[in-house]
């Protein structure tokens, strides 16, 4: 008996701990473990209830049907599966309950299914009410077993479950054999056909040693399952390590290059701002660049004008004051020196509006044709004297150029002039205009002593002379940097051929104009005079030298008369007053200057119709231009250049008239 218990209770405990694991098994694994369950705890309940057969003691011989011993397992362990089956995962009351009237149903059926199994030779019956009790007992005990089983997770709870289960499957046994009446009947069938009880205790032996190998097998299946499932566990674990790093080492990559990003882009507006800041600055200091030139040239011209005004008034005047040879020397050479220093003044002034890129070009359609002559009757007289012979050669047919005229006129005087001077006596200079492509080539090639092949990338350096500076030829070295500059902002391009010893040619290209040559701009027509060789004229300026050289220049010429007012309010009185034939204007006046002076002049009718003159330090081209468009017949700068005012008298004085002569002795 307490073997047959003990096998219920081992076999319970294998079943109870099969269903933790089917609890938590999914898929196929779950079949086998409900299979696994099902057969220790039917095959235990069996086992148990033929070893208590075994242990039943009765005077008559008996023995156990096969068959329905073998039906009574495989009921047992049906039944019980059934009931697992139930129950499976959920732990609710309501899945319990049934399961539990399941597996006692099973316990009961595989008992009274064993008991018909029992030969005897007589006839078995039983008790009712302890019948009934048995199965009560079984399903009562059962409920209560799976519920300790579902609801613990300790190997003691589950020990205790196991221990309940044996009770419920042992008590079921005792209570239905205590219900057991037998009435022997010595004439009844034999009772020892079918299995003997060694045959019994054999197949008991087998199927508890089955159990406990079944147990084993799962035991080291699951352990197997469970190592294979823990190699698996570490290695996602590791591949999930591997990415977590590989994911931290991502977002750590991402925010330097975020970080990375943000510098730059602050690095970025940093060097936009200095940029900005840069020009700002560049813009202002180009500014106070161009004023202070503009400020040095009337500086430097206002000297000059007293300088070269009473060096030119000597030579003028020498017929009437003669001066000995050395004085007369000495007066060119001031004029000379006056020349040249004018002409640096205005060509390092030049020079820096067209690096500043502060030079306004107005390309229009340029006659070449006209250009020309007027630059070759302008270089005759220098040419003359080197006894330089001018050629040009250019169809007269050519279509005119797209330039900026008074730049084109500039670039080409000084190509010519510089033809000029590097040349040898004797020599030439040809100026020449042909297509080419689909341009119009001009170049001006000359005879002269050329330029070394070893300096020529010197050559268009401003200030450098390529060594002619220790020479007798004078110059400043800036005149070609400014005309390459000129030729580059009206789109074309100085070059150069030369060899040394045999000349030069200096050549650019220009497009055709689109359209015909734009009328020339409109003269001003000269004031007629009715008089004869008398003229007068009104000075207007303040400054005591400036004036003093003009009553001595117009003490030179024959007819001339000069009011002087040293202020503007005394100008206008005495324009009035005087009517003059002419009035020579000072730009910079004190109180007014001569723009506002010129704007009263033309408001009053009576001096509205007077030639007016400009004679200003202001020598900007900006400035010339200003004036003439303010409405002066002429704009003269400082310093006076004498045929250039003498030319501005006869202009005013008109065509009638002769020009101004010097006064005979
Ligand atoms: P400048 O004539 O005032 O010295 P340029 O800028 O016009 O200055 O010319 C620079 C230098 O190039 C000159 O000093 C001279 O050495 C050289 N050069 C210019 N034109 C010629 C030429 N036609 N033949 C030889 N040398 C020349």
């Amino acid at each position: 008996m307490l073997l047959s218990f003990l096998t219920a209770a081992v076999a319970a405990f294998v079943a109870l701990d099969m269903v933790e694991r089917l609890r938590h098994a999914a898929g196929l694994s779950r079949i086998w473990w409900l299979a696994g369950a099902s057969a220790a705890l039917g095959g235990g309940i069996w086992a148990m209830h033929f070893i208590a057969m075994l242990a039943f003691q009765l005077d008559v011989p008996i023995g156990f049907d096969g068959g329905l011993t073998a039906v009574s397992l495989i009921t047992a362990i049906c039944v019980v599966a059934l009931g697992l089956w139930w129950v499976r995962a959920e732990r609710g009351l309501s899945r319990l309950l049934p399961a539990g009237i399941l597996v006692g149903t099973g316990i009961a059926s595989m008992h009274y299914m064993g008991m018909a199994a029992l030969l005897v030779p007589g006839r078995i019956a039983y008790r009712p009410e302890m019948f009934i009790l048995s199965v009560v007992i079984a399903m009562v005990a059962s409920s209560l077993a799976l519920a300790l089983a579902f609801r613990v997770r300790r190997l003691s709870h589950r020990l205790l479950a196991a221990l309940v289960m044996a009770v419920a499957v042992s008590s079921m046994h005792y209570v239905g054999m205590a219900g057991l009446v037998i009435t022997l009947d010595p004439v009844g069938p034999p009772s020892d056909g079918g299995l003997s009880r060694f045959l019994l205790a054999l197949m008991v032996a087998a199927i508890t040693y089955g159990l406990l190998l079944l147990a084993l097998g799962a035991s080291i299946a699951d352990r197997r399952i469970n190592a294979a499932a823990a190699r698996e566990a570490e290695q996602l674990r590791l591949a999930n390590r591997a990415l977590e790093r590989e994911v931290e080492e991502r977002r750590r990559m991402e925010l330097e290059l975020e970080q990375a990003r943000a510098a730059l882009e602050q690095r970025v507006e940093e060097r936009t701002r200095d940029l900005q800041d840069a020009r700002l600055r560049a813009e202002a200091a180009n500014r106070a660049k161009s004023e202070f030139l503009a400020s040095m040239s009337h500086e430097l011209r206002t000297p000059l004008n007293s300088i070269m005004g009473f060096a030119q008034l000597l030579l003028f005047n020498r017929v009437r004051e003669p001066l000995t040879a050395k004085q007369e020397r000495a007066a060119t050479q001031i004029d000379k020196a006056g020349h040249l220093l004018l002409r640096l003044i205005d060509e390092v002034l030049d020079l820096a509006r067209v690096e500043a890129g502060r030079m306004s070009l107005s390309m229009e359609a340029v006659d070449l044709s006209a250009v020309v002559a007027d630059l070759v009757s302008a270089m005759q007289p220098a040419a003359q004297t080197a006894r330089i012979a001018f050629h040009t050669a250019f169809d007269p047919s050519l279509p005119p150029v797209a330039a900026d005229r008074t730049r084109l006129h500039q670039v080409l005087s000084n190509l010519v002039s510089n033809a000029v001077k590097y040349n040898r006596e004797g020599g030439s200079v040809t100026i020449r205009a042909h297509v080419h492509e689909e341009c119009i080539r001009l170049s001006v090639r000359d005879t002269g002593i050329g330029i070394p092949a070893d300096r020529l990338a010197e050559l268009f350096q401003p200030f450098n002379r390529l060594g002619r500076e220790h020479g007798a030829i004078e110059g400043t070295g800036i005149g070609l940097t400014i005309c390459k500059r000129l030729l580059e902002a009206m789109g074309s391009e100085l070059r150069v051929e030369t060899h040394e010893g045999w000349g030069s040619e200096f050549y650019f290209d220009l497009f055709p104009a689109a359209q015909a040559a734009s009328p020339s701009g409109q003269g001003h027509s000269p004031r007629r005079l009715a008089a004869g060789h008398h003229f007068t004229m009104l000075y207007i300026e303040d400054n005591p030298a400036n004036i003093e050289l003009m009553q001595d220049v117009m003490a030179a010429v024959e007819g001339a008369e000069l009011f002087v007012a040293p202020d503007p309010g005394s100008g206008l009185q005495m324009a009035v007053d005087t009517q003059p034939d002419i009035i020579l204007l000072d730009i910079n006046l004190p109180g007014m200057d001569g723009f506002e002076m010129l704007r009263r002049l033309r408001a009053d009718p009576s001096t509205a119709a007077i030639p007016v003159l400009a004679l200003s330090a202001n020598a900007m081209p900006a400035q010339v231009e200003k004036g003439l468009a303010a409405g002066f017949l002429r704009y003269l700068t400082k310093p006076l250049d004498m045929e250039e005012f003498m030319g501005a008298l006869s202009y005013a004085l008109g065509e009638r008239r002769q020009p101004p002569r010097p006064v005979k002795a």
